[in-house]
């Protein structure tokens, strides 16, 4: 995986390749009178099936990243495809499964019916046996038939989770899925989030505070600039794969780290 880039390499990568082919990305929102540049000119370039994650301060402009990936925001200037296709197309194809910090359930839906609502609009029907397994997938059997209000936070957000994977997409969208949960909950989803990517490794891309847990889950870390954001440096995860939680406690992990902190808070961060 040719991942360790620095931004001249990276732009000289494969272009429409395939994989996140994101060029001078940038955006300009207006509230009232202002404009606020929330990006100014980001790149990022994975191969496909990659694990990218997104560490950077609050408001650098990580979710609009993401949001113009889902095709929920068009930006100013520049270019972003997704194995060759634009945001408009994957999400005509369905192609597109994304899962936000709120998981934004339909109160009035069951588990098993939240998680089909994708194929619903889509206008596929549900097949029974899949929706079966990926509900044990995400470890919910026996909770099929309960409401949103009856689920735990972490429950909930696993239902987000296999309602983004019910099309089986080929690009998945993590907006800090577990960001909202207290560290436990969120290291045994992460495990689960890992089990469930390798399973089909989908070109993934992930907003998230935690830098331990982008270590741990990436192939590939994007440490963004305060706003407007940009892309400060893209660091290579070379940990082996299967990554285990044994790793977590290694010196190489440990150097990884370290080295990510220093971007975000350090010498060489402006955070
Ligand atoms: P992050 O996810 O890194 O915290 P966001 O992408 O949510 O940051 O926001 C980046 C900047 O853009 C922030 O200053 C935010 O206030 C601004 N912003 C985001 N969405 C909108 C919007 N719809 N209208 C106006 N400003 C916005
Ligand atoms: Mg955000």
């Amino acid at each position: 995986m040719s991942t360790d880039i620095g931004l001249e390499s990276a732009k000289a990568e494969s272009p429409g390749g395939t994989g996140i082919q994101i060029s001078g990305l940038s955006k300009t929102f207006r509230v009232g009178r202002r404009t606020v540049r929330a990006l100014d000119a980001v790149d990022l370039h994975t191969d496909q099936g990659a694990f990218l994650s997104l560490l950077g301060p609050s408001g650098c402009g990580k979710s609009t990243v993401l949001r113009i990936l889902a095709g929920l925001e068009q930006a100013t200037a520049g270019t972003a495809l997704i194995d060759g296709h634009t945001p408009a197309a994957l999400v005509r194809r369905h192609e597109l499964g994304i899962a936000f910090q709120d998981s934004a359930l339909l109160p009035w839906r069951t588990v098993e019916s939240n998680i089909k609502l994708p194929l619903q609009v889509a206008g596929l029907d549900p097949n029974p046996d899949q929706i079966a397994d990926l509900i044990r997938l995400v470890g919910l059997e026996g909770f099929e038939k309960a409401k949103p209000a009856q689920l735990s936070g972490g429950m909930r957000q696993r239902v987000s989770i296999a309602r983004a994977l019910v099309v089986q997409p080929a690009v998945l969208l993590l907006d800090e899925p577990f960001g909202a949960l207290d560290d436990m909950t969120r290291q045994r989803l992460n495990l689960e989030l890992l089990r469930i990517w390798t399973e089909k490794p989908a070109t993934t891309l992930m907003v998230t505070h935690g830098i331990a847990e982008a270590v741990f889950l990436s192939d590939v870390v994007a440490v963004m600039s305060p706003r407007p954001g940009s892309v400060l440096e893209l660091v290579e995860i070379d940990l082996p794969r299967p990554r285990l939680p044994e790793m977590t406690r290694t010196p190489e992990f440990h150097r990884l780290h370290d080295y990510l902190s220093e971007l975000l808070f350090g010498a060489g961060g402006v955070a």
